[in-house]
This record gives C-alpha cells, sequence and structure tokens, in this order.
C-alpha cells in the first residue's frame, strides 16, 4: 500500500496572519476525519512558513512545507534560500520542478537535478514536480516530455533516495484553468511512469513511489481522479485556498 498524499500549493498567496487562520480551519475541517496514514501537506510562501507550523503545532497532521529553494549551500544568491536554511527552520519538504518555477523563472531539467541533488543531500523530501505543455499533448509528445524531464532530474538518483521523492504529475495545460484532466488521462500517464521507473530501478521501488496529480483539482472531481489506480493523491493549487475545499479534497483520498 502506497502512502496518499494530498498536497495544498499556495503559490503566491496567503500572508503570516492568513497562514494561521487557514490551517487552523483546516485542522478544524478534517478535526473528525481519519487520514488513515496518510498525509496533509501545505506549501506556503517563504515569510508565511512560520505562521502555518505555528497553527499545525495544534494538528501534526498538516504538515508543512517550501514552495522552492537554491541548489547553493550558501553564498551571494541575493534573494535565495538554501536547503539547510529550511531545515534550520524545521522545513523538511520542498517542491521543485513547479511549471511555473521552469515558466517565469527558467528553470531547467539541469539546474532542476542541482537542486534536487541539494535537497537530498541535506535530508529534505522533495515534490518534484513535471507534465507537458498543451501543444506537447496535441502533438502526442506528451509520455516522451515527462520520461525526458524525470530522467534528467531523477534518474541519476540511488534507490534509497527515492524513498524521500513525491512526484507531482501536472500536466501545465490544467494548472489553474479549470481544465482537468480525465481519470484516464490522469491513470494513464500515472501508470506509465511508474512503468519508466519500474524499468529504470525495479518493480518494487516504482509500486512504493507516491504520485500525485496536479491541475484543476476540486471538490467535485476529485473522488474520481483519486480513485485511479496510480493516482496516490493530489497538488492543489487554487483549490487549497479554501479550507472547505481543500478539507473535502482532503476527506476524498
Ligand atoms: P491548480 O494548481 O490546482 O490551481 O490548477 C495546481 C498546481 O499548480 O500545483
Amino acid at each position: 500500500m502506497r502512502t496518499k498524499i494530498v498536497a495544498g500549493n499556495w503559490k503566491m498567496n496567503i500572508n503570516r496572519d492568513e497562514a494561521m487562520q487557514l490551517v487552523n480551519d483546516i485542522s478544524a475541517e478534517i478535526q473528525n476525519h481519519d487520514i488513515n496514514g496518510n498525509r496533509v501537506m501545505v506549501f506556503p510562501p517563504f515569510l508565511s512558513i512560520q505562521g502555518a507550523q505555528d497553527a499545525s503545532g495544534r494538528d501534526s497532521r498538516v504538515e508543512v512545507g517550501a514552495q522552492n529553494m537554491h541548489q547553493a549551500e550558501s553564498g551571494a544568491y541575493t534573494g535565495e534560500v538554501s536547503a539547510k536554511m529550511l531545515l534550520n527552520a524545521h522545513v523538511t519538504k520542498v517542491i521543485l520542478g513547479h511549471s511555473e518555477r521552469r515558466e517565469y523563472f527558467h528553470e531547467t531539467d539541469e539546474l532542476l537535478q542541482q537542486k534536487v541533488d541539494a535537497a537530498l543531500k541535506n535530508g529534505l523530501e522533495v515534490v518534484f514536480c513535471f507534465g507537458e505543455k498543451l501543444d506537447e499533448r496535441h502533438l502526442g509528445n506528451h509520455f516522451t516530455v515527462v520520461e525526458k524531464q524525470l530522467r534528467k532530474a531523477l534518474f541519476h538518483l540511488s534507490k534509497e533516495d527515492w524513498k524521500k521523492i513525491i512526484l507531482a504529475y501536472e500536466p501545465v495545460w490544467a494548472i489553474g484553468t479549470g481544465m482537468t484532466a480525465t481519470p484516464e488521462q490522469a491513470q494513464e500517464m500515472h501508470a506509465f511512469i511508474r512503468k519508466t521507473i519500474s524499468d529504470n530501478y525495479s518493480e518494487a521501488l516504482a509500486e512504493g513511489v507516491s504520485i500525485l496529480y496536479g491541475g484543476s483539482v476540486k471538490p467535485s472531481n476529485a473522488v474520481e481522479i483519486f480513485g485511479k489506480p496510480d493516482v496516490d493523491g493530489g497538488l492543489i493549487g487554487g483549490a487549497s485556498l479554501n479550507a472547505q475545499d481543500f478539507a473535502a479534497i482532503i476527506k476524498a483520498m
């Protein structure tokens, strides 16, 4: 049995005070819900992490992570935050490779490999995002694109390293657009991802990796998407900013 995960990517939303409120509200919403060994995570902007942590202290089931980090240990990188700084702030997980980072901040597969290495070296858990763009799907290249993204950033890792990797397949055309992949499209890609990992490592390893789906997941479609055998939960953007919606999605896992 794989661990299921529902994770909220708050992006550049929710200030420190709002973070405390939102985590308190999420905790209240899921108070009587048994998450059954599964995991709930939120990823606030850096400055709101502590607020979320303070509030989650009351419900340790809501884990708090960061949305990004720099690959260097320290140094002259104005505006950046290192893995060690995250750890010092009791942040033990980080999202890497989100399509918005790839697009607006020009993060390449090569750079992401460095970031993944830096995160793992410091013992952080990584939620690694990847996925094809609309034109790539239209051209029928989505499997090739996804395989390349995985290969370049992750397939140099050891089997041991993979214990710290959570995958999030997020077709770029589905993010924030309201255009969700169908449960069948998600399942088809997730099965392909698992097979690719199995071919490069082992079936046992592939069977243990949690693969989340992301892209316009809402309370209305979560049950169906999460019901697919290779979909192990979701990375939620817009709907994670509302405690009731996020709780409904958590209850769907
Ligand atoms: P969305 O975002 O749920 O708003 O589509 C998902 C994501 O970017 O992780």
